[in-house]
């Protein structure tokens, strides 16, 4: 496969900032422009169009066969909320891995849901504990599943699914994967990583626009699924049902992000898939890590657990620094960063993902030097001890 460079959406041309954030992302102007249509929900072109979306998803997660795409109308989190209502049985009990706010999240849905759950939690900035998640599932015989956050977006930590994988496998258990910021960037194989679904969504690694999530799930699952979902709009055994009998959904689909989703996943083939993105995405970490740091600036992670994603920075200690105010002038100069939601630091985040190689990274690490030097702050290092 060839690893082609993409077509770069030039800031001149729409006008826009870059976007550094963990999504809506930077898109390409092809995927902008495959949206200036108008499709009817039955429109035979939308239908083949869709059809092929679903399997190209399914053959990025290793996932031919045995699995199959089923888009959920709304953001990520109706996407979560479709997985954890339809695989884990109103009987069953889910154990949340919790390292981040995903994690957090995940256990509110099973609060509104209400499904039996329980949670092990670690640091924001600390993996999952594999050893007690062992004797979790080793103690609780109630649990049938559990669930884990790929790339928690918190910190833009990498959890290891994997090993994960293989201990829930080991105790007869089913894994449920919110991959929603690593799909497409992050190998995951579902050959060799034993997972009942996983979810991600149009306008993150896939590089689309926002509109709809997707929930790559085991078939014989999904068979079994029938009359779990406490929703109805959220229930993925009936979106199944319809997409396979009709090849059209339920309810009004997002045409437009899905045809710009298409169209995002035939650059991301171009691009070499999985491998050429996630180098891509690699690249771009590694200009932002190392210009942040040449000026003082610390990470929040080791980079031996940083997903090439998101990074967070710690706050730098100089009292001249305001972040609003920084903030505001890297957008006046194009580029757009993202607020921390960490509980353990204060902190902020910039993102490596969307349609940006590492020469736009290294436009923004300049905005950040002469940002800083107009703020007079010199002290970039962390304001508490990392
Ligand atoms: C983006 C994201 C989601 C979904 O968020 P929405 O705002 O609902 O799209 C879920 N999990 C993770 C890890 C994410 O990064």
């Amino acid at each position: 496969m060839a690893n082609t460079r993409l077509p770069v959406p030039a800031a001149s041309e729409s006008g826009d900032p870059l976007l550094l954030t963990p999504g809506p992302l930077t898109t390409s102007n092809t995927v902008k422009t495959a949206m200036l249509h108008d499709w009817g929900s039955r429109d035979a072109e939308f239908i083949r169009i869709n059809k092929e979306m679903r399997e190209r998803i399914a053959e990025a997660a290793g996932a031919t066969g045995m699995h199959v795409t089923v888009p959920m109308q709304g953001s990520g989190t109706f996407a979560v909320e479709a997985m954890i209502g339809t695989f884990v049985p109103r009987d069953g009990k889910l154990l949340i891995l919790i390292n981040g706010s995903y994690g957090q999240r995940a256990k509110k849905i099973c609060q509104y849901a209400g499904r039996a759950h329980a949670a092990l939690e670690t640091p924001e900035d600390t993996p999952p504990d594999i050893g007690k998640l062992d004797a979790a599932l080793k103690a609780d015989k109630a649990i049938t599943h559990v669930f884990v956050v790929h790339c928690e977006t918190t910190s833009g930590i990498l959890n290891p699914v994997a090993e994960i994988a293989r201990v829930v496998k080991s105790h007869g258990r089913r894994l449920l994967v919110d991959s929603m910021s690593a799909f497409g960037a992050i190998p995951i194989d579902a050959r060799e990583v034993a997972f009942e679904a996983l979810a991600s969504s149009s306008n993150k690694c896939l590089e689309g626009v926002p509109g709809f999530g997707f929930i790559v799930c085991a078939k014989d699952a999904l068979e079994k699924a029938k009359g779990n979902a406490h929703a109805l709009s959220l229930d993925l055994h009936d979106q199944w049902q319809a997409l396979e009998n009709t090849g059209q959904y339920r309810f009004t689909p997002p045409i437009h992000a899905i045809v710009a989703l298409h169209k995002a996943i035939e650059e991301f083939i171009a691009e070499g898939g999985v491998q050429g993105r996630g180098q891509r995405y690699r690249d771009n970490c590694k200009a932002l890590v190392d210009g942040m740091r040449a000026m003082g600036f610390e990470t929040l992670l080791p980079d031996r657990l940083q997903a090439p994603i998101i990074v967070t920075f710690h706050m730098p200690r100089d009292p001249k620094f305001h972040f609003q105010t920084f903030y505001d002038r890297l957008k006046d100069r194009g580029y757009v960063i993202y607020p921390g939601k960490l509980t353990v630091a204060d902190s902020f985040r910039i993102g490596c993902i969307g349609r940006l190689y590492p020469e736009h990274i290294m436009g923004a690490v300049e905005a950040v030097r002469e940002t800083i030097a107009e703020l007079g702050v010199t002290q970039c290092g962390a304001r508490k001890a990392a």
